[in-house]
């Protein structure tokens, strides 16, 4: 039995009679079509379609247009990528594949978000001898009725009682799965919960972005709750971050440590983060994709809104993690910016890109900074920009990520954070929440 006949036998014999097929639009809202299982084998010969418009779909699922995309016509191929194929354990009946984007005549389609991140993954190998690891925290907020559900102090063991049957569920779902929890706890604010996953080549933690997500949804309802991923719920207070952890690997070796750089970093990866560190005012307009997300980022509230890096300093945008001597593993750094409205492909592909420039031209970090930098009395480091509009000026003044991102891709993401800059301008920030909390 060819492969694709073995795991449709599997997933019969597992009672699983459909397949979601997933991505992810420039939005960053997740999109499926489904096939039943016994379609899998000519799914992935020939494709389900779907039309190029969802890539200028905004959040609340009107459209707008791009130069490349946009309009009622043409028609794309979605090709599940097998080797992700995952039964789903909080929907019994149901498995999980991401996929692929082609044209029709089988031509890979210029702005799929999954090939970009696989693209800059084959540069850093290829250029550069970089394997990169990555690994998404997922925030979320859980209320039952509307009301915050798990409501005992932030961190608290009161949290993890009151929800004890709907995490444990978590963790069994994910571990079911064959993802490999590494924390789960409450989160500053009521109602919220954050879980880590293992770290993964940067297609690979994107893939998991999102069905990590849709597992935790999924038992949420089966719990009678309704999880949100947003980046703010109440304008008020703290929101939802979807922080990303990487690491650089050469020849079987983490060059996050064991160099003569700042912290123990090799020169590889100082000049990698100083590429991500220059680039994350335009980086932000993918991280941070929506007019929401830029109502969480404020100082003081360890979302990382100024353009510094620091030593363990959860205020910098971009905080290194030296890890402890003996775990080769552990040494990493996160960028604490961006949240669960980005796309998780553009987030990776779109940081490998900024981190190759950096290699490619040699930078060295600035000095890191310690404290919280809103409380700097000289030397602040700059903000990082506080609204969409300024994110988006920077993006477009990018030639990085403009030309990383190929023409379709750019002008489509353009294209889509104008028209919701525009959907949201006569907006307060409580309509803005109160618009998008229920769409990630
Ligand atoms: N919830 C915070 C955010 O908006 C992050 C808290 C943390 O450091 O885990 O990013
Ligand atoms: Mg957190």
């Amino acid at each position: 039995m060819d492969p694709t006949q073995q795991a449709m036998a599997r997933l019969g014999a597992a009672g699983v009679n459909g397949v979601a097929l997933t991505w992810v639009d420039n939005a960053g809202i997740t999109r499926v079509k489904t096939v039943p299982t016994g379609r899998l084998a000519q799914t992935v010969e020939r494709g389900v379609g779907m039309s190029p418009v969802f890539d200028v779909y905004l959040v609340d699922d009107s459209m707008t247009t791009s130069p490349h995309i946009g309009g009622p016509d043409g028609d794309l191929r979605l090709v599940p990528d097998l080797n992700r194929l995952t039964a789903l354990a909080a929907q019994p009946g149901w498995a999980w594949a991401p996929v692929d984007r082609y044209e029709q005549s089988r031509a890979p389609y210029p702005a799929c978000q999954r090939r970009f991140a696989r693209r800059q993954a084959e540069r850093a190998l290829d250029g550069h001898g970089i394997e990169l690891r990555m690994g998404f925290e997922t925030e979320w907020m859980v209320t039952r009725a509307g009301e915050p559900a798990g409501t005992g102090p932030a961190y608290g063991m009161a949290r993890l009682v009151e929800l004890s049957a709907y995490l444990d569920e978590i963790v069994a779902a994910l571990t079911a799965q064959g993802i490999e929890p590494l924390q789960l706890h409450p989160e500053y604010a009521p109602g919220q919960f954050e879980v880590s996953v293992a770290p993964a080549d940067p297609v690979a933690a994107a893939d998991l972005a999102v069905l990590v997500r849709e597992t935790v949804r999924a038992v949420s309802v089966r719990h009678g709750l309704a999880a949100t991923f947003a980046p703010v719920v109440d304008p008020d207070g703290v929101g939802n971050g979807r922080h990303l952890h990487l690491s650089l690997w050469q020849s079987g070796k983490n060059v996050c440590r064991d160099g003569d750089g700042p912290f123990g970093m090799t020169a590889v990866c100082e000049a990698f983060l100083a590429g991500v560190l220059r680039e994350l005012p335009a980086l932000l307009a993918l991280g941070a994709p929506t007019p929401a997300s830029y109502l969480r980022l404020k100082p003081s509230h360890w979302a990382g809104v100024f353009q510094c890096w620091g030593l363990e300093n959860r205020e910098a945008a971009l905080r290194f993690v030296p890890g402890t001597p003996d775990d080769q593993g552990a040494a990493n750094a996160e960028i604490k910016c961006f949240d669960g409205a980005a796309n998780p492909y553009l987030v990776t592909g779109s940081v490998i890109a900024a981190g190759l420039a950096g290699v490619a031209e040699g930078l060295t970090l600035p000095l890191p900074v310690s404290g919280d930098p809103a409380h700097t009395r000289t030397g602040a480091p700059a903000r990082l920009p506080a609204s969409l509009p300024v994110a988006l000026d920077h993006l477009e003044s990018s030639a990085v990520l403009r030309e990383a991102l190929g023409e379709e891709l750019y002008g489509a993401i353009l294209a889509v954070r104008q028209a919701e800059t525009a959907l949201f301008a006569a907006s307060s920030p409580y309509e803005i929440a109160a618009a998008t909390r229920d769409r990630y």
